[in-house]
């Protein structure tokens, strides 16, 4: 699998909040938001192809019994089936971070799907591409009926809630399962954000989640 990086953190975001975790970021994603904060794995994918032993050896190397996979896009990662397979033997909890665009059949504990609102088209060659493949109804669909799941959706701004209803209707999905990020990849930005965000959440009864990582250590690769 092509490994843009491999390190160990707390979870910033969702429900496993707080949770010492080993994130393995694959590179590489069938989408080009405008906001990306991984540019390096979506508009210019960096990183080597790994073998999966050597993967499995990094993650081991520490001590923590939960892996977030994340990316870039992982579900589209050659091997991901077979990758997660390997976690599961070896009895870590697994988190996989998706835009829930693609379905593989991976082991997965927690299906954190963050499907991407229209704020992350990008202008220019890729608009069109982004804009047809970035929601998928019948993937997300799927995988929330496979999985243990949470819907994590970027909110730049209020008028973003209509598109999250909508989406939720057409998902039939729980809302117990939705929660509500602010946008940003700044301190100051997130806090600005988060407090308008945490109104939304408290009258719609959504969840919010802050950007722990991002907080603590700035948008800062390896945290
Ligand atoms: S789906 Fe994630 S990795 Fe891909 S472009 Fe969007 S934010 Fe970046």
């Amino acid at each position: 699998m092509r490994i843009a990086e491999i390190f160990h953190s707390i979870q910033g975001e969702g429900s496993l909040v707080g949770v010492p975790s080993v994130f393995v970021r694959t590179s590489g994603c069938n989408l080009r938001c405008a906001w990306c904060d991984t540019p390096y794995t979506s508009w210019h994918p960096e990183g080597d192809d790994w073998p999966l032993e050597r993967i499995y050896a990094a993650v081991e190397a520490y001590p923590a019994r939960h892996v977030v996979v994340t990316g870039g896009e992982p579900m589209i990662a050659r091997e991901i089936v077979k990758f997660t397979l390997g976690l599961r033997a070896r009895d870590l909890h697994i988190t996989i971070e998706t835009a829930g665009t693609v379905f593989a059949p991976v082991a997965c504990d927690l299906m954190s799907i963050s499907p991407k609102l229209a704020n992350s088209t990008p202008e220019g060659d890729w608009r069109d591409g982004h804009e047809r493949l970035r929601v998928q109804p019948d993937v997300i669909q799927r995988l929330t009926a496979d999985y243990p799941y949470q819907l994590k959706f970027v909110i730049s701004r209020p008028e973003d809630l209509a598109e999250v209803h909508a989406l939720i209707r057409t998902l039939r999905a729980d809302t117990g399962h939705v929660i509500l990020m602010p946008e940003g990849i700044e301190a100051g930005v997130l806090r600005e954000r988060g407090v308008w965000l945490a109104e939304i959440c408290k009258r719609e009864g959504f969840r919010f989640s802050p950007r722990l990582h991002v907080e603590l250590w700035g948008n800062r690769r390896g945290t």
